[in-house]
C-alpha cells in the first residue's frame, strides 16, 4: 500500500508527538473509488482532546508573542511545502475523497494560496487611534490573537477547509486543535506534518481523528478554547453553537447550502451553460456552493436544457485517480440513497429525468449525472441540500418570481446568475439574500474574496481581509493624565 510519499499518518499529533489512541482502537478509512481499505486513523475521544488544549494553551503564551515576521516566514514556507509536495498531497485526497485528480490539485494550490493570502494579510491587521472627545487623554484600539481555537471540518474539501482555518489563526498567533472529518483524516493530519516540518513549534497545531462526539464536546466544554471554527451541516453547527453558549465562545460557521443559479432569457446559453458545468458537478456535486435549484427562464428553457443534458451526458465517469476522469464516486452509500430518493420523489410529483436517473454501471457509490425538468417547490431539493450530481430544473418567467423563489430557503450562501441585463445585476445584488453572489460565473471561490453565508447558511467569513476578523480580538485603551 503507498504511503503517498509519507504523506499518509496513521497517527495523532498532540503537543508535537504523534501518539495513537489511548485505546488502541483505530478507525478504517475507505477509498470510496474502490471500497478498498487504504489505512486507518487513531479512534480519539475526549481525554487525548483534554491533552491537546492542554498544549495548544500551553504553546499559546509563546507564540501569540513570537515577532510577525517569524510567523509569516514559516507560513510562506509552508505555503512553499504544500506546493512541492502538491502531487502526493492530491493522490492522497483522491484516494480517501474519490474527486477527480485534477480538481484535487486544484484544492492543494487553494489551500496553499490560502496560506500566503494570510501571511500577507496579518501584516495589514491594523489597529486604530481614535481621536479623544478630551485633549488629555489618547484612546487606542489594538487587535490581538483570540487564544486556543478549535478546528473542525467536513469531508468534502478535507484540505482547502482546513487551510482556510489553520493560516489565519497561525497568522493571528493563535494555537489550533483541529478535529478532520472521519472519511478522509489524511488531508487533514498531513498539515500537521507539514507544520512541523518546517519549523511551527510544538503544540501550535495539533490534530485528532475519532469520535466527533467525544472530541468536538471537550472542545465545546474546554473555557481554554476561546474560539470554534466549523465547516459542515447545519444540523451539527446549531448544535455547536449552543455548546458554545456555556463558556461564550466566538464562533465561525460555514454550514450547508441550497444554491439558486438563475438563467435569464437574455444570458449567453454557452456561458451559461459552462458555468452551469462548474457549478453543478463539481465533487461529484457534492460542495456547499454547488447549485441546488436552477431556475430558468421560459424562453431560453428549453435550448439550456437540451445543453445541460449533453454536457452532462458527457461527463467521464470513473476512479479520480484515473486520467480523463471528471465525476468520481459519491463519498458513502448514504450519499447515493438520499439522491436515488430525491429524484423519487420528483418523479412522483411529476418531474421528468432528462437524462442519467440511477446508479451507474461501476457499481459502488457511483451515480449518474443526472438532469430533470418540471421541478417544483413542492419537490424535497427545493428545501434540501441534494449533494449530489443532480441538476433540478424549475422554469419561471418574471424576474420578481426568480428573486423570491431563489430567496424561499432558509439557507443563503452560494448563488448565480446569467444576465446581459446591468440593471438587473444590480437588482439581484439588492434582491438575492445570500453571502455570495456569481454573475456571469459558475466558480467564484478565491482567497482574496470573503467566502460565508447569511441565514441558516452560518456566521462569519473565510477568505478575505475579513477572513482574519474571527481570529482577532478587538481591545481598547484610553490613556489618561496626559496633560
Ligand atoms: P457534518 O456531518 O456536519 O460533519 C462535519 C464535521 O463535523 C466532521 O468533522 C464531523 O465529524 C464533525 N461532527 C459531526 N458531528 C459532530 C458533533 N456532534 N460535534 C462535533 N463535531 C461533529 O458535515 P459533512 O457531511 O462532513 O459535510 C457536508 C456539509 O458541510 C454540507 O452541509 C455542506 O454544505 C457543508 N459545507 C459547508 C461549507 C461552507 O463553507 N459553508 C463548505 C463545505 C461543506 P465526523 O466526520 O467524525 O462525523
Amino acid at each position: 500500500m503507498s504511503d503517498f510519499g509519507g504523506l499518509m499518518l496513521e497517527t495523532n499529533l498532540i503537543g508535537g508527538d504523534w501518539v495513537g489512541a489511548d485505546s488502541g482502537k483505530a478507525i478504517p478509512v475507505n477509498n470510496p473509488a474502490t471500497g478498498e481499505i487504504i489505512g486507518h486513523v487513531p479512534d480519539c475521544g475526549a481525554a487525548e482532546t483534554d491533552r491537546a488544549i492542554a498544549a495548544a494553551s500551553a504553546a499559546f503564551k509563546n507564540w501569540s508573542r513570537t515577532d510577525l515576521n517569524y510567523r509569516v516566514g514559516l507560513l510562506h514556507k509552508l505555503h512553499d511545502a504544500l506546493l512541492q509536495n502538491q502531487e502526493a498531497l492530491a493522490q492522497l485526497l483522491t484516494a480517501e475523497q474519490g474527486k477527480p485528480l485534477f480538481e484535487a490539485r486544484g484544492e492543494i494550490a487553494i489551500g496553499a494560496a490560502y496560506v500566503r493570502w494570510f501571511a500577507e494579510e496579518i501584516r495589514r491587521a491594523k489597529g486604530e487611534i481614535v481621536p479623544s472627545p478630551t485633549a488629555d487623554r489618547r484612546l487606542l484600539v489594538t487587535r490581538h490573537p483570540v487564544g486556543v481555537v478549535g478546528a473542525i471540518t467536513p469531508w468534502n474539501f478535507p484540505s482547502s477547509m482546513l487551510a482556510r482555518k489553520l493560516a489565519p489563526a497561525l497568522a493571528a498567533g493563535c494555537t489550533v486543535v483541529a478535529k478532520p472529518a472521519t472519511a478522509t483524516p489524511y488531508s487533514g493530519l498531513v498539515w500537521g506534518k507539514l507544520c512541523q516540518d518546517v519549523g511551527f513549534p510544538d503544540g501550535v497545531v495539533n490534530i485528532l481523528t475519532g469520535s466527533a462526539r467525544a472530541i468536538g464536546g471537550a472542545i465545546m466544554a474546554s473555557p481554554d478554547v476561546r474560539k470554534v471554527t466549523f465547516t459542515g451541516s447545519t444540523e451539527v453547527g446549531k448544535a455547536l453553537i449552543r455548546q458554545s453558549a456555556d463558556t461564550v465562545k466566538k464562533v465561525s460557521m460555514e454550514l450547508g447550502g441550497n444554491a439558486p443559479f438563475i438563467v435569464f432569457d437574455d444570458a449567453d446559453l454557452d456561458a451559461a451553460v459552462a458555468g452551469a458545468m462548474v457549478a453543478k458537478y463539481r465533487n461529484m456535486g457534492q460542495t456547499c456552493v454547488c447549485t441546488n435549484r436552477f431556475y430558468v427562464q421560459s424562453g431560453i428553457h428549453d435550448a439550456f436544457v437540451k445543453r445541460l443534458a449533453e454536457a452532462t451526458e458527457a461527463l467521464v465517469v470513473g476512479n479520480g485517480a484515473q486520467d480523463g476522469v471528471q465525476q468520481g464516486p459519491m463519498i458513502d452509500m448514504n450519499a447515493v440513497e438520499k439522491v436515488e430518493a430525491m429524484i423519487a420523489d420528483a418523479i412522483g410529483k411529476g418531474a421528468s429525468v432528462v437524462t442519467g436517473g440511477q446508479r451507474h454501471g461501476n457499481g459502488g457509490t457511483y451515480f449518474q449525472p443526472t438532469v430533470l425538468t418540471g421541478a417544483t417547490s413542492e419537490m424535497s431539493f427545493a428545501t434540501d441540500e441534494i449533494f449530489g450530481p443532480l441538476s433540478a430544473v424549475f422554469k419561471f418567467e418574471t424576474e420578481e418570481e426568480a428573486i423570491a423563489a431563489a430567496n424561499a430557503t432558509e439557507y443563503g450562501l452560494a448563488s448565480y446568475a446569467y444576465t446581459n441585463d446591468l440593471a438587473r445585476v444590480f437588482r439581484l445584488n439588492e434582491g438575492l439574500h445570500y453571502g455570495m453572489i456569481g454573475i456571469n460565473a459558475g466558480l467564484i471561490t478565491t482567497v482574496e474574496a470573503p467566502f460565508g453565508g447569511v441565514k441558516e447558511s452560518g456566521i462569519g467569513k473565510e477568505g478575505g481581509s475579513q477572513g482574519l476578523d474571527d481570529y482577532l480580538e478587538t481591545k481598547y485603551m484610553a490613556v489618561a493624565g496626559l496633560g
